[in-house]
C-alpha cells in the first residue's frame, strides 16, 4: 500500500550501524554492494541522520553519486537538542546534511528524537516553521519526526504541529507493552491522526536477531527455516499504517536475511502471533536493561563512561550466562561504570528513558 503518494517497500535501510573496519572507517566497497542488492530487490528507502557519524557522506558515495535521484527515497534528521543554542545553529544541521549527502532535497526530513525535555527544544528554536519553509521551497517532500516518548506526548506533538505528515516510532514485539516506549499505544495514536509510520529499532538494537537460547528455541520449533530476525521484522510489517521498517543492516548476510523476510511478505498466517507471544513469555524470565546501543548518552558523558557497553555486557551475562569484558568499551566511552559521578546528563539524552545511574550501580559488582 502506498503512503503519502510514495511507493515504498516494507524494508528500509537504516544507516546508523553501517559496516566499518577496526579503525572506524567505513567499508565503502561492501556498502556499495549492499546498496546495489537492496535496490535490486526492489527496496528504495534509506534513513540517515546528521548525528550518525559520517553516514551522510558515506551514503553520498554509495548511493547519491551512483543512482538517479528519483530512484530512491532519502531521509535524514536534525537533532537540535545537541549543541544548538540559536535557531541558526539548529538550521545549520539541515544545510550541512544537504551538503554532506549532495542529495539536492530530502524525501523525508525529521526532527530527531522528541520525547521528554527534548521536545520543546524544536519549538523554542523555531524548527517546525523552518522545515515548513524548506518544504515550500522544495527541499523537503515530507515532514515528520522521530519519537522516543509516551503515546500521550506523541498525541500532543501531532495535534499541535499540523505540518506533520509521518512519524518514526520504535516498534518491536519486546517493546509492544513497554511503559516507556509504548509501541502499541504510539501506533494507535498515529493511526488515530491518520499519520503513517516509519518503524525504527524493529529488532531492538539487534537483540531480537540473536536472542537467548530459550527464545531462539521457540522460533526454531515453530519454523526451522526462518531466523529470529525475520520473525521480528515480520511482526512489525504485519501491523497496519506502516510505511517501511528500518533495519540497521551491517553485513550482506543480514541484508539477505532481511530481504528474504520482507520480500513479498503479505502478513502473518494464523497461529504466527502465538509464536511471538511464546517468545515474549521466555523473555520475561530476564531483568534486562532496555539499551539499544544508540550511544547518544556517550555524546554527553563528561566521564567518558562506557555506558552502552556496560549494559550490553550486563544483559549478555543475564541472558547468555557469559561475561564479555571487551564489550564494555564497545561504541561508547572507555571508563567503567564506577567512574560515574552521577551528573545525570546521560539520562536526558537517552531515548529509552533508562535510569542509567541506577543501572550502572547494578553493573558495578559485575564490571567495576
Ligand atoms: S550520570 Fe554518570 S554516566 Fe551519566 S553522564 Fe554523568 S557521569 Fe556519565
Ligand atoms: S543507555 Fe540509552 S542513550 Fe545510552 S546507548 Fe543505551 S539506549 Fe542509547
Amino acid at each position: 500500500m502506498a503512503y503519502l503518494g510514495e511507493d515504498i517497500g516494507k524494508l528500509g535501510f537504516g544507516l546508523m550501524r553501517l559496516p566499518r573496519f577496526e579503525d572506524g572507517s567505513a567499508d565503502i566497497d561492501l556498502i556499495c554492494k549492499m546498496v546495489d542488492r537492496f535496490l535490486e530487490a526492489g527496496f528504495t528507502y534509506f534513513d540517515t541522520a546528521w548525528v550518525y557519524g559520517n553516514s551522510e557522506e558515506i551514503i553520498a558515495e554509495a548511493l547519491v553519486k551512483r543512482y538517479p535521484r528519483e530512484s530512491y527515497q532519502l531521509a535524514t534528521k536534525a537533532i537540535s537538542w545537541i549543541g544548538c543554542k540559536t535557531p541558526e545553529e539548529a538550521q545549520a544541521h539541515f544545510y550541512q546534511s544537504l551538503e554532506r549527502t549532495g542529495a539536492r532535497y530530502f524525501d523525508f526530513y525529521l526532527l530527531h528524537m522528541t520525547g521528554g525535555p527534548r521536545t520543546t527544544v524544536f519549538d523554542a528554536l523555531g524548527m517546525w516553521d523552518f522545515v515548513s519553509q524548506k518544504k515550500e521551497e522544495g527541499y523537503i517532500k515530507h515532514i515528520g519526526f522521530s519519537h522516543h516518548g509516551t503515546a500521550e506526548e506523541l498525541d500532543e506533538i501531532i495535534t499541535s504541529h499540523p505540518q506533520v505528515e509521518f512519524v518514526q516510532l520504535q516498534v518491536n514485539y519486546l517493546d509492544w507493552e513497554n511503559p516507556i516506549n509504548q509501541s502499541r499505544a504510539c501506533l494507535e495514536v498515529a493511526a488515530k491522526h491518520g499519520v503513517p509510520v516509519v518503524v525504527m529499532e524493529p529488532l531492538r538494537g539487534g537483540l531480537l536477531a540473536t536472542p537467548p537460547e530459550n527464545v531462539a528455541r521457540v522460533f526454531e520449533e515453530a519454523e526451522p527455516k526462518q531466523s529470529p530476525a525475520a520473525w521480528g521484522l515480520q511482526f512489525v510489517a504485519n501491523q497496519p499504517n506502516i510505511i517501511t521498517v528500518l533495519s540497521g543492516m551491517n553485513s550482506m548476510e543480514q541484508m539477505e536475511d532481511n530481504i528474504a523476510a520482507l520480500e513479498g511478505f503479505e502478513g502473518f498466517a494464523p497461529g504466527q502471533m502465538d509464536v511471538i507471544d511464546a517468545a515474549l513469555r521466555e523473555f520475561d524470565s530476564f531483568d534486562l536493561v532496555p539499551c539499544t546501543g544508540c550511544n547518544y548518552c556517550a555524546k554527553v558523558c563528561p566521564q567518558n563512561v562506557g555506558i552502552s557497553g556496560a549494559f550490553l555486557a550486563m544483559n549478555a551475562d543475564l541472558m547468555f550466562g557469559r561475561h564479555v569484558q571487551e564489550w564494555i568499551n564497545w561504541g561508547g566511552g572507555k571508563n567503567p561504570p564506577s567512574a560515574c559521578i552521577e551528573c545525570y546528563s546521560c539520562e536526558d539524552a537517552c531515548p529509552q528513558s533508562i535510569a542509567i545511574v541506577e543501572e550502572l550501580k547494578r553493573a558495578v559488582p559485575l564490571i567495576g
